[in-house]
């Protein structure tokens, strides 16, 4: 049998019969081109748009999320590693669901259309295109987050279906599209974009932010105003997880900094996975009142909050009726997503589960593959989302996978460690006399973390008073709030998050900025984790709650937390504690660390 060329993206793989390109997702097969996987979902849940992310259409408006698995790009530090290339594509985690099915869900659940996100719809083409073509026969809406390495001729079938798409770009220059695998450079994204916007397509571009592409990512900004100066950007601040180099990560001053000078070329440039930052707001480029505001929701996501303009004047500034690009009238609230489902944070998921198996031992991907699909179980991810909240429940939850993935033993090990611990600092808590009053934040003083979160339970184990506790429980893994509200709480300590950090120094000079008067300010007692994933997901969270007791009862606890990591890492990881190398995965102890 010849080889075939398959037209579906721009990779342009030739495939022998019985063979896959380089997504695998496609196979020859007597003459044909066939999808290996065709209507077979990871996820099928709904969502606000802007989890997606879209910002500018529909704004809160409840789409029907669907996710596969596979990408036709291998970008390094991919956040979607888990979903794209680790969950084996034969597991019973996938749902079959017929074009049919898919689109009486969105019905059923009251969404207005579909999106297909986190990984690639270009893996999946010929069931999205099924799905496509019948939903906007139904009267729903369509959209994708895609590459868009899509050919001429793919781009010219689901055209005719979309309605809105987010074009991840990998930077302007080609080399950023080798480091991926993608071989044809950029040249394809360009010409798609200009097709898809003079198809009338709503779209919106993001790009991920990293300490040494700001120049390219400027040529982005001027190459999009070319199109229209109104197409939004989203700035990712990059998250080094799986083998990315932390070395890269911007601080969040130098994020808002490089959105700031962008929004001169570019009026609705957005900076995500930065929580509390003004830059996640839509401003009037005229009369620069804001009018659509946005909290951080996870990696890559955001959720409107507060009022906003009336549905029928959605796309108007309400103060000077300046053109905003928005399309659609915006809901009254945003949905709210179930636990650990829909956009990133069902990423977070299953790296939470690898991140306790790695730390038990396993290194068999089919043990992983098996506590993979306990999770996704019925009830699952809700029963995970209350399971890591409090180092108790998180010890169950540790010896509850043990028994999946069939290493009981090791589990025990892990849960007597971390019980030994936690004894040893309940005991020395017992002690104290004075409890400070802490306050948790993720990288900007005006964002706090939701109380249920495991790191305000770390306070309080570590012998704190969490005055995130008396703050609402709405927001994952928190929300905005103001200044005021932060100053009649007092905290006496501030820690920042390890996932979503930022630098001490530069958050001390923003309180100032602030005028934020609090006795952490004051006395200088902001502190962040000296190591990320020590505070929430791994279970090397127990290495953060020594560096808290550390820090709240400096007349009780004096460990040596970096000699404590590396008996951590040894014991458990079998390998050495090398602070450079440690990024912000959850699951994997270093960049290194590999799947045989
Ligand atoms: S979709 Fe792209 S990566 Fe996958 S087989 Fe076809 S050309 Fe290759």
């Amino acid at each position: 049998m010849a080889n075939l060329n398959c037209h579906i993206c721009e990779q342009g793989c030739v495939l022998a019969e019985g063979k896959t390109g380089m997504c695998g997702m496609y196979e020859q097969k007597d003459g044909r081109i066939e999808e290996r996987f065709p209507d077979r979902y990871l996820v099928a849940c709904p969502i606000s748009i802007e989890t997606m992310p879209i910002l500018h259409y529909f704004p809160g408006g409840k789409f029907l999320q669907i996710s596969t698995t596979g990408c036709n790009f291998n970008c390094p530090g991919c956040i979607s590693t888990v979903i794209v290339r680790q969950m084996p594509r034969e597991s019973r985690a996938f749902q079959t669901l017929t074009p049919e099915q898919i689109v009486e869900k969105a019905i059923q659940e009251g969404c207005m259309g579909i999106a297909f996100l986190m990984n690639d719809p270009l893996a999946s083409f010929s069931t999205f295109l099924r799905v496509a073509k019948l939903a906007r026969a139904r009267g729903l809406q369509v959209g994708c987050s895609s590459n868009t390495y899509f050919t001429e001729t793919s781009l010219a079938r689901i055209t005719p279906y979309l309605n809105f798409i987010n074009v991840g770009m990998k930077g302007f220059f080609d080399n950023a599209y080798h480091r991926c695998g993608a071989a044809s450079g950029i040249a394809p994204v360009l010409r798609n974009i200009r097709s898809l916007v003079s198809s009338g397509v709503h779209v919106e571009i993001s790009a991920i932010f990293m300490k040494d592409n700001a120049e390219e990512l400027t040529e982005l900004a001027k190459f999009i105003a070319r199109i229209s100066p109104t197409i939004p950007l989203q700035v990712m601040r990059f998250i080094p997880f799986e083998n990315a180099d932390i070395s890269l990560e911007p601080t969040v001053c130098e994020a808002e900094e490089f959105c700031t000078t962008l929004r001169k070329i570019l009026p609705f440039v957005y900076l995500f996975n930065t929580p509390g930052t003004e830059l996640l707001h839509t401003t009037c480029p005229e009369c620069n009142l804001t009018v659509y505001r946005r909290n951080f929701y996870g990696p890559m996501g955001a959720k409107p909050y507060g009022e906003h303009p009336a549905s029928e004047n959605s796309g108007q500034c309400p103060q000077c009726r300046c053109d905003l690009n928005m399309i659609g009238a915006s809901s009254d609230s945003a949905f709210q997503e179930g636990d650990f489902e829909g956009g990133y944070p069902f990423t977070r998921a299953l790296e939470i589960v690898e991140a306790i198996l790695i730390a038990m031992g396993v290194r068999d991907k089919r043990k992983l593959a098996k506590a993979w699909e306990s999770l996704l179980e019925k009830g699952g991810l809700k029963k995970l989302h209350h399971g890591i909240q409090t180092p108790r429940t998180y010890i169950e939850t540790v010896r509850r996978f043990g028994q999946i993935a069939d290493v009981s033993e090791s589990a025990e090990d892990l849960a007597g460690f971390l019980e030994e611990k936690l004894a040893y600092i309940n005991a020395g808590v017992s002690m104290a006399t004075h409890l400070p009053r802490v306050y948790y934040t993720m990288a900007k003083p005006l964002f706090y973390i939701n109380h249920e979160r495991l790191e305000n339970q770390l306070v309080e184990t570590a012998g704190g008073i969490s005055v995130n506790k008396s703050m609402d429980s709405v927001g994952r893994p928190g929300r905005n709030f103001t200044k005021e509200r932060l100053v009649a709480l007092n905290p006496d300590v501030i820690f920042i998050s390890a996932f979503i950090s930022n630098s001490v120094t530069d958050f001390c000079e923003e309180c100032l900025q602030l005028d934020i008067q609090v006795n952490a300010v004051k006395k200088e007692q902001i502190y962040t984790p000296p190591s990320p994933g020590w505070d929430f997901g791994s279970p090397r969270w127990i290495l953060g709650l020594m560096f808290m007791a550390n820090v709240l009862h400096p007349e009780i606890f004096n460990f040596n937390v970096m000699a404590e990591a590396k008996q951590f890492y040894r014991r458990f990881y079998q390998m050495d504690f090398s602070l450079p190398h440690v990024n912000r995965s959850f699951s994997k102890p270093d960049r290194e660390w590999q799947w045989a």
